[in-house]
């Protein structure tokens, strides 16, 4: 039995735990309860420089430590997570919000992401490369990029930090995360602990706590980070590589960002199953998850009874504290994103969406809402809804469908239900977007697969092979092996 972690008040910065230097608390309280789970006072620009500079240091020598030695520290992390299931599991309901469920999936995709990044300073690659030049010698090198800032998100707050933080320090660069306001422990302070217990030196990792709108600029202008990984909204991320591809110092951005995916049922779809799929992907973690289904489009032909069967189904999911077995929609995470919900309501009504499911809002917590007859010009089907309501469209055929589900700026993830999988593979082939699944719903996500996004949803990709390109950089360096004849 290994002693829990107790106390998150302290944040890590430049190799120390220690408070930050700001004048102003915040305190983590969790969504269902009420309950402050910690009081932590924030990280000024002076703590971040501190973190970055004491990263851009004990990089040097963590670059050179053998791969095989990255690797053990990596697995030391992933048996971590394991004898520590139960704990992690618990920070995740009570922190984010999330359900028994989610918090085990998320736990899972975390713990798997580590085990990829072990392989990845083996699977490191560079190459030898001919030349047209007569006695040359080409060589690429692939080495670290130097120090990598990490910014996530309060949805999946462990899972995406750690898909970045574990690629980054397997191939050899530090690490500084700025994980999101409302889960600073399960979106970095967590990992801090866990990677310190496995042995990773002193200052190769950070953990910065503020909020983004006092030291985001500075976390992003700051001239030690080569790449800035960041996981969020397409606004935030918009501007995050306006700034670190525009101000003093140019910095790689891998960005992975908002969603709006469509999940299009075809006329000759299994309709039981792809109602259990799309109430699945609508409605898991109260439907906050950048993949989650967000506009359902339905082939005429097969739209009543789709409809029924959905709304029979939603009706049936159980609301309420997210740490009960069999909970499916747990609290919304804040009060300013439950408010956001209430309008987008209120304006699926206004604009003459059909209600077809609704319920009254308890503290945090908002039961689903299924609307009808949504139309493309509709917000609940323009805009990104991160939250527990549904709408569902009608398709007059497979041309039509298409052309709905690619009528939207943004392009992450995506599914096609059908009964002639061939027909299904033509779609989705036609479909612009980073990830499209066929005869399955859009929130997938494994550790050896490219993870991202097309259009306003991000640039970039994350995990396997990907994350190596993602989160290393090569350099050519020729070696010219007899005299070369210059022509003057
Ligand atoms: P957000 O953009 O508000 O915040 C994300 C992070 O950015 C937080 O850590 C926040 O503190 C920080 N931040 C805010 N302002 C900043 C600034 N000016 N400079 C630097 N950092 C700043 O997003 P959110 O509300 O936390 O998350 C929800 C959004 O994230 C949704 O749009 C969702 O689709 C998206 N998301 C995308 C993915 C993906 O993989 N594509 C995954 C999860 C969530």
């Amino acid at each position: 039995m290994v002693d829990r972690y107790q106390d998150f008040h302290l944040q890590l910065l430049a190799g120390e735990w220690r408070e930050g230097s700001g004048e102003a608390s915040r305190s983590v309280t969790n969504p269902y309860s009420g309950e402050t789970l910690a009081t932590i006072r924030s990280a000024t620009s002076a703590d971040l420089d501190a973190a970055y500079c004491k990263a851009a240091e004990a990089q040097v020598e963590w670059a050179n430590t053998p791969p095989s030695e990255r690797a053990a520290l990596m697995h030391r992390v992933v048996a971590i997570f394991d004898q520590r299931k139960d704990e992690i599991i618990d920070w995740l309901i009570r922190e984010a919000g999330s359900t028994q469920l989610k918090a085990t999936i998320e736990w899972g995709s975390a713990r798997a992401i580590t085990l990829e990044a072990a392989s990845m300073p083996s699977r490191s690659r560079g190459a030898t490369l001919s030349s047209d030049i007569p006695g040359k010698e080409n060589l690429v090198y692939r080495r670290p990029l130097g120090v990598v800032g990490v910014i996530s998100p309060w949805n999946f707050p462990l899972h995406l930090s750690q898909r970045s933080v574990a690629p980054a320090l397997a191939l050899g660069n530090a690490v500084v995360i700025k994980p999101a306001s409302d889960t600073p422990i399960t979106g970095g302070l967590l990992l801090g602990r866990i990677f310190a217990e496995a042995g990773l030196p002193a200052g190769v990792l950070s953990v910065v706590i503020g909020p983004g709108s006092a030291i985001g600029d500075d976390f992003v202008a700051h001239p030690v980070p080569a790449l800035i990984s960041f996981t969020g909204s397409t606004p935030v991320g918009k501007n995050i590589g306006k700034i670190a591809t525009g101000g003093r110092y140019l910095k790689k951005v891998a960005l992975e960002l908002g969603g709006n995916s469509p999940f299009v049922v075809l006329d000759d779809a299994d309709v039981e199953q792809a109602v259990k799929a799309a109430v699945f992907g609508k409605f898991l973690h109260q439907g906050q998850i950048c993949m989650a289904i967000n506009r359902i489009i339905v082939d005429e032909h097969l739209y009543d009874r789709f409809v029924e069967d959905f709304v029979a189904h939603a009706r049936k999911l159980k609301v309420g504290d997210p740490s009960a077995m069999g909970t499916v929609i747990g609290p919304i995470i804040n009060k300013s994103q439950l408010e956001g919900l209430q309008r987008k309501i209120a304006r699926a009504k206004e604009q003459g969406a059909t209600v077809l499911l609704e319920g009254e809002v308890q503290g945090q917590l908002m039961p689903p809402h299924v609307f009808g007859d949504v139309t493309p010009d509709m917000e609940i089907s323009s805009d990104e809804i991160f939250g527990p309501l549904a709408g569902i469209q009608k398709a007059r055929d497979e041309q039509h469908a298409l052309e709905l589900a690619n009528g939207t700026e943004f392009g992450l993830s995506s599914a096609v239900y059908c009964g002639d999988l061939n027909r299904g593979l033509t779609f989705a082939r036609n479909v612009r977007a980073g990830m499209t699944h066929v005869n399955d719903m859009p929130t997938n996500d494994e550790a050896h697969v490219p993870f991202g996004g097309e259009k306003n949803s991000g640039l970039g990709r994350f995990s396997g092979e990907w994350a190596i390109e993602e989160f290393s950089t090569v350099q050519w360096v020729s070696v010219q092996r007899t005299p070369r004849q210059y022509p003057f």
